[in-house]
């Protein structure tokens, strides 16, 4: 993976995900000091500089507290744990408990991880009518940092900022 470096708040918290050039750009402006590199350089006409892959501001940003984070398979998966929300198994597919073609919305609240087999199972029916029932009651993430999860892969140099902040996101 190359191109993309993580932006820290002042409090070490991380805030996006940027183009390791924009990263740079933070750096040269003196809004950015340089945590972490890739190991590789940058290289503009007049000089080369390192790569950035984590980046903290110097100037704290308040961030909004509700940042509603889109709700796309991906993003079910990483908050479900890849786990079927009815049996457990690994999920293949999402759910959405109140099905579409009853009412129910594209929501956090209302979409699940979940494996094949139960996903054939339940077809068009509310839970009272299939007996499935939800191992837990689906919400939305708490946490925009989310984002981070549902943007891609994780470099190495981003677990130790990134893990903990998900954890809590998720509830482990
Ligand atoms: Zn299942």
């Amino acid at each position: 993976m190359t191109g993309r470096a993580l932006v820290l708040n002042a409090s070490y918290e991380p805030l996006s995900v940027v183009t390791t050039r924009r990263a740079l750009i933070l750096v040269l402006a003196d809004k950015a000091v340089l945590v972490h590199g890739t190991g590789t350089d940058l290289h503009s006409a007049m000089a080369a500089f390192p790569e950035p892959s984590v980046v903290k501001l110097v100037q704290y940003v308040r961030v909004p507290h509700q940042t509603r984070v889109a709700v796309t398979r991906r993003s079910v998966f990483v908050r479900d744990g890849h786990k079927c929300q009815y049996c457990g198994a690994q999920a293949e597919n999402i759910d959405h408990v109140v099905p579409r073609s009853r009412g129910g919305d594209h929501s956090w609240e209302n979409v699940v991880a979940c494996c094949r087999r139960c996903n054939t199972r339940k077809e068009d029916r509310l839970l009272e009518e299939s007996g499935f029932r939800l191992s837990r009651q689906p919400h939305a993430p708490r946490s925009r940092l989310w984002l981070l999860a549902a943007s891609g892969e994780v470099r190495d140099e981003w677990t130790p900022y990134v893990v903990p902040v998900l954890g809590r996101a998720v509830g482990l």
